[in-house]
Protein backbone atom coordinates (compact mmCIF):
# COMPACT_ATOMS: atom_id res chain seq x y z
CA UNK A 1 0.00 0.00 0.00
CA UNK A 2 1.97 3.16 -1.38
CA UNK A 3 -0.60 4.97 1.11
CA UNK A 4 2.22 3.91 4.10
CA UNK A 5 5.38 5.23 2.14
CA UNK A 6 6.64 8.15 3.20
CA UNK A 7 7.63 10.10 -0.15
CA UNK A 8 8.86 13.42 -0.05
CA UNK A 9 6.96 15.84 -2.75
CA UNK A 10 10.75 17.09 -3.41
CA UNK A 11 14.53 15.91 -2.66
CA UNK A 12 14.95 18.93 -0.16
CA UNK A 13 12.47 18.09 1.93
CA UNK A 14 13.81 14.47 3.09
CA UNK A 15 15.17 14.51 6.69
CA UNK A 16 18.49 11.97 6.40
CA UNK A 17 19.73 12.63 9.54
CA UNK A 18 17.66 9.48 11.08
CA UNK A 19 18.68 7.14 8.74
CA UNK A 20 22.07 7.81 9.18
CA UNK A 21 22.42 9.71 12.71
CA UNK A 22 25.68 8.46 13.99
CA UNK A 23 26.99 9.63 10.67
CA UNK A 24 25.36 13.14 10.31
CA UNK A 25 26.33 13.63 14.37
CA UNK A 26 29.92 12.96 13.54
CA UNK A 27 30.63 15.23 10.54
CA UNK A 28 28.46 17.74 12.36
CA UNK A 29 30.94 17.32 15.43
CA UNK A 30 34.23 17.35 13.75
CA UNK A 31 33.02 20.60 11.74
CA UNK A 32 34.01 18.97 8.40
CA UNK A 33 30.38 18.39 6.60
CA UNK A 34 28.12 21.27 8.64
CA UNK A 35 25.12 22.02 6.87
CA UNK A 36 25.47 25.68 5.36
CA UNK A 37 22.51 26.57 3.69
CA UNK A 38 22.83 28.52 1.01
CA UNK A 39 20.00 29.65 -1.31
CA UNK A 40 19.58 27.11 -4.17
CA UNK A 41 19.55 30.75 -6.48
CA UNK A 42 22.40 31.60 -5.28
CA UNK A 43 24.32 28.73 -6.05
CA UNK A 44 26.52 28.90 -9.32
CA UNK A 45 25.37 26.17 -11.51
CA UNK A 46 28.38 24.35 -11.97
CA UNK A 47 29.88 23.61 -8.60
CA UNK A 48 27.58 20.56 -7.60
CA UNK A 49 25.05 21.31 -5.03
CA UNK A 50 26.83 18.35 -2.98
CA UNK A 51 29.70 20.80 -2.52
CA UNK A 52 27.89 24.11 -1.82
CA UNK A 53 25.95 23.03 1.08
CA UNK A 54 28.63 20.58 2.44
CA UNK A 55 25.73 18.01 3.49
CA UNK A 56 26.70 14.45 3.75
CA UNK A 57 24.22 12.52 0.85
CA UNK A 58 23.41 9.21 -0.08
CA UNK A 59 25.62 8.40 -3.50
CA UNK A 60 24.93 4.90 -3.76
CA UNK A 61 21.43 3.25 -4.10
CA UNK A 62 20.68 -0.18 -4.29
CA UNK A 63 17.71 -0.72 -5.74
CA UNK A 64 15.40 -3.90 -4.41
CA UNK A 65 18.05 -4.24 -2.30
CA UNK A 66 16.34 -7.44 -0.93
CA UNK A 67 18.11 -8.88 2.46
CA UNK A 68 21.15 -6.26 2.26
CA UNK A 69 23.82 -8.36 1.36
CA UNK A 70 25.57 -5.74 -0.89
CA UNK A 71 25.18 -3.16 1.30
CA UNK A 72 26.63 -4.74 4.28
CA UNK A 73 29.73 -5.93 2.10
CA UNK A 74 30.12 -2.64 0.17
CA UNK A 75 29.73 -0.59 4.19
CA UNK A 76 33.22 -1.03 5.27
CA UNK A 77 34.64 -0.60 1.76
CA UNK A 78 33.41 3.00 1.35
CA UNK A 79 33.00 4.02 4.77
CA UNK A 80 32.86 7.82 4.13
CA UNK A 81 30.02 7.40 1.33
CA UNK A 82 25.90 6.99 2.41
CA UNK A 83 24.85 4.11 0.52
CA UNK A 84 20.48 3.41 0.40
CA UNK A 85 18.90 0.37 -0.17
CA UNK A 86 15.04 0.71 -1.33
CA UNK A 87 12.92 -2.24 -0.79
CA UNK A 88 9.61 -2.64 -1.57
CA UNK A 89 8.33 -5.78 0.72
CA UNK A 90 7.65 -4.57 4.28
CA UNK A 91 8.76 -7.10 5.80
CA UNK A 92 12.13 -7.42 4.20
CA UNK A 93 13.17 -3.48 4.31
CA UNK A 94 12.18 -4.10 8.00
CA UNK A 95 14.50 -7.08 8.61
CA UNK A 96 17.64 -4.88 6.70
CA UNK A 97 16.67 -2.17 9.36
CA UNK A 98 16.98 -4.31 12.13
CA UNK A 99 20.06 -6.74 10.40
CA UNK A 100 22.15 -2.54 10.20
CA UNK A 101 21.17 -1.50 13.53
CA UNK A 102 22.30 -5.13 14.91
CA UNK A 103 25.75 -4.22 13.35
CA UNK A 104 25.86 -1.15 14.13
CA UNK A 105 25.76 -2.00 17.37
CA UNK A 106 28.54 -4.94 17.37
CA UNK A 107 30.72 -2.66 15.26
CA UNK A 108 30.44 0.94 15.98
CA UNK A 109 31.61 2.75 14.22
CA UNK A 110 31.08 0.39 11.30
CA UNK A 111 27.47 0.23 9.10
CA UNK A 112 26.34 4.02 10.47
CA UNK A 113 26.81 4.56 6.45
CA UNK A 114 24.21 2.16 5.30
CA UNK A 115 20.38 2.20 5.70
CA UNK A 116 17.18 0.66 4.24
CA UNK A 117 14.04 2.37 3.02
CA UNK A 118 10.83 0.55 2.16
CA UNK A 119 9.20 2.06 -0.83
CA UNK A 120 8.67 1.52 -4.31
CA UNK A 121 11.86 2.74 -6.09
CA UNK A 122 10.34 2.66 -9.69
CA UNK A 123 7.97 4.70 -8.81
CA UNK A 124 9.51 7.09 -6.36
CA UNK A 125 13.22 7.47 -6.67
CA UNK A 126 13.45 10.43 -8.30
CA UNK A 127 11.45 12.11 -5.58
CA UNK A 128 14.50 11.17 -2.86
CA UNK A 129 17.84 12.43 -4.76
CA UNK A 130 18.41 15.51 -6.88
CA UNK A 131 20.03 15.15 -10.18
CA UNK A 132 23.54 14.03 -10.43
CA UNK A 133 23.40 13.19 -7.19
CA UNK A 134 23.96 9.75 -7.49
CA UNK A 135 27.59 7.80 -8.53
CA UNK A 136 25.97 3.83 -8.06
CA UNK A 137 23.16 2.79 -8.74
CA UNK A 138 22.61 -1.48 -8.52
CA UNK A 139 19.54 -3.61 -9.99
CA UNK A 140 20.77 -7.07 -8.42
CA UNK A 141 18.56 -9.48 -9.36
CA UNK A 142 15.70 -7.69 -10.44
CA UNK A 143 11.97 -9.53 -10.60
CA UNK A 144 11.98 -11.00 -14.31
CA UNK A 145 8.42 -10.06 -14.89
CA UNK A 146 8.31 -12.59 -17.77
CA UNK A 147 4.75 -11.89 -19.44
CA UNK A 148 4.75 -9.20 -21.66
CA UNK A 149 1.82 -7.72 -20.59
CA UNK A 150 3.91 -7.16 -17.46
CA UNK A 151 7.54 -5.73 -19.13
CA UNK A 152 6.39 -1.88 -18.20
CA UNK A 153 7.15 -3.11 -14.53
CA UNK A 154 10.51 -4.34 -15.75
CA UNK A 155 12.78 -1.81 -13.41
CA UNK A 156 15.06 -1.35 -16.71
CA UNK A 157 12.95 0.17 -19.03
CA UNK A 158 13.53 2.94 -21.67
CA UNK A 159 11.81 5.10 -19.35
CA UNK A 160 13.63 4.69 -16.21
CA UNK A 161 17.01 4.61 -17.59
CA UNK A 162 15.70 8.20 -18.20
CA UNK A 163 15.99 8.64 -14.99
CA UNK A 164 18.77 6.66 -13.41
CA UNK A 165 20.75 8.86 -16.00
CA UNK A 166 19.64 11.67 -14.97
CA UNK A 167 20.52 10.99 -10.87
CA UNK A 168 23.31 9.57 -11.68
CA UNK A 169 26.31 11.83 -11.73
CA UNK A 170 28.91 12.13 -15.38
CA UNK A 171 31.32 9.09 -14.89
CA UNK A 172 28.77 7.40 -12.13
CA UNK A 173 27.95 3.81 -12.91
CA UNK A 174 24.91 2.20 -13.55
CA UNK A 175 25.32 -2.25 -12.50
CA UNK A 176 23.08 -5.03 -13.38
CA UNK A 177 23.21 -8.40 -12.84
CA UNK A 178 20.91 -11.28 -13.45
CA UNK A 179 20.27 -15.48 -13.58
CA UNK A 180 17.41 -14.64 -16.58
CA UNK A 181 18.91 -14.84 -19.63
CA UNK A 182 15.68 -13.51 -20.91
CA UNK A 183 15.70 -10.59 -18.75
CA UNK A 184 19.86 -10.13 -19.04
CA UNK A 185 19.89 -9.83 -22.82
CA UNK A 186 16.70 -7.25 -22.29
CA UNK A 187 18.17 -5.16 -20.02
CA UNK A 188 21.69 -5.07 -22.38
CA UNK A 189 19.45 -3.98 -25.23
CA UNK A 190 17.83 -1.02 -23.15
CA UNK A 191 20.82 -0.06 -21.40
CA UNK A 192 23.07 -0.25 -25.35
CA UNK A 193 20.32 1.87 -26.84
CA UNK A 194 20.44 4.64 -24.55
CA UNK A 195 22.74 7.45 -25.64
CA UNK A 196 24.17 8.62 -21.69
CA UNK A 197 25.15 4.99 -21.02
CA UNK A 198 28.14 3.28 -22.46
CA UNK A 199 29.01 -0.58 -21.37
CA UNK A 200 32.02 -0.84 -19.47
CA UNK A 201 34.49 -3.73 -20.63
CA UNK A 202 35.66 -6.31 -18.70
CA UNK A 203 38.91 -5.65 -17.91
CA UNK A 204 37.97 -2.13 -16.81
CA UNK A 205 35.01 -4.00 -14.27
CA UNK A 206 38.07 -6.16 -13.01
CA UNK A 207 39.38 -3.06 -11.38
CA UNK A 208 35.75 -1.57 -9.92
CA UNK A 209 35.24 -2.80 -6.26
CA UNK A 210 31.73 -3.44 -6.78
CA UNK A 211 31.44 -4.99 -10.03
CA UNK A 212 33.71 -7.78 -8.50
CA UNK A 213 30.76 -7.90 -5.77
CA UNK A 214 27.89 -8.33 -8.06
CA UNK A 215 27.45 -11.72 -8.11
CA UNK A 216 28.00 -13.45 -5.13
CA UNK A 217 27.38 -10.41 -2.46
CA UNK A 218 23.53 -10.61 -2.18
CA UNK A 219 21.17 -13.55 -0.95
CA UNK A 220 19.60 -14.12 -4.75
CA UNK A 221 23.51 -14.08 -5.97
CA UNK A 222 24.29 -17.10 -3.66
CA UNK A 223 21.35 -18.55 -3.97
CA UNK A 224 22.05 -18.64 -7.85
CA UNK A 225 25.76 -19.54 -7.51
CA UNK A 226 24.83 -22.73 -4.74
CA UNK A 227 22.74 -23.49 -7.72
CA UNK A 228 25.53 -23.10 -10.48
CA UNK A 229 23.65 -20.81 -12.52
CA UNK A 230 24.97 -18.66 -14.57
CA UNK A 231 24.32 -15.15 -14.31
CA UNK A 232 24.89 -12.12 -16.81
CA UNK A 233 26.50 -9.18 -15.48
CA UNK A 234 26.16 -5.48 -17.81
CA UNK A 235 27.80 -2.54 -16.13
CA UNK A 236 27.43 0.81 -17.71
CA UNK A 237 29.27 4.18 -17.21
CA UNK A 238 26.64 7.62 -17.17
CA UNK A 239 28.60 9.65 -19.74
CA UNK A 240 28.24 13.53 -20.47
CA UNK A 241 25.46 14.45 -22.29
CA UNK A 242 26.76 15.28 -26.01
CA UNK A 243 26.72 19.30 -27.19
CA UNK A 244 24.14 18.01 -29.55
CA UNK A 245 21.60 16.23 -26.64
N1 LIG B 1 18.80 -7.50 -5.00
C1 LIG B 1 18.46 -8.53 -4.03
C2 LIG B 1 19.38 -9.71 -4.14
O1 LIG B 1 20.16 -9.76 -5.11
O2 LIG B 1 19.35 -10.58 -3.25
C3 LIG B 1 16.99 -8.97 -4.15
C4 LIG B 1 16.61 -9.64 -5.43
S1 LIG B 1 14.87 -10.09 -5.47
C5 LIG B 1 14.76 -11.23 -6.76
C6 LIG B 1 14.13 -8.60 -6.12
C7 LIG B 1 13.78 -7.62 -5.03
O3 LIG B 1 13.31 -6.40 -5.59
C8 LIG B 1 12.70 -8.11 -4.10
O4 LIG B 1 13.15 -8.03 -2.77
C9 LIG B 1 11.52 -7.17 -4.37
O5 LIG B 1 10.71 -6.97 -3.24
C10 LIG B 1 12.26 -5.92 -4.79
N2 LIG B 1 11.46 -5.01 -5.62
C11 LIG B 1 10.70 -5.34 -6.69
N3 LIG B 1 10.12 -4.25 -7.23
C12 LIG B 1 10.53 -3.20 -6.47
C13 LIG B 1 10.26 -1.80 -6.50
N4 LIG B 1 9.46 -1.28 -7.42
N5 LIG B 1 10.83 -1.01 -5.56
C14 LIG B 1 11.65 -1.54 -4.62
N6 LIG B 1 11.93 -2.85 -4.54
C15 LIG B 1 11.38 -3.68 -5.45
Amino acid sequence: NDASFDVPAHPDEYDWSRHYPAFYARQGTDGASEHISVPVEAQPSNVPASVQTQQPEVKFVDVGCGFGGLLVKLAPLYPDTLMLGMELRDKVSEYVRERILALREQSSPQYSNIACLRTNAQKYLIHYFRKGQLTKLFFLFPDPHFKAGTHRRRIISRAQLADYAYLLAPGGILYTITDVPELGQWMREKADAHPLFVRMSDEELAADLAACLLDKATEEGQKVARNSGLTLRSVYRRIEAPASL
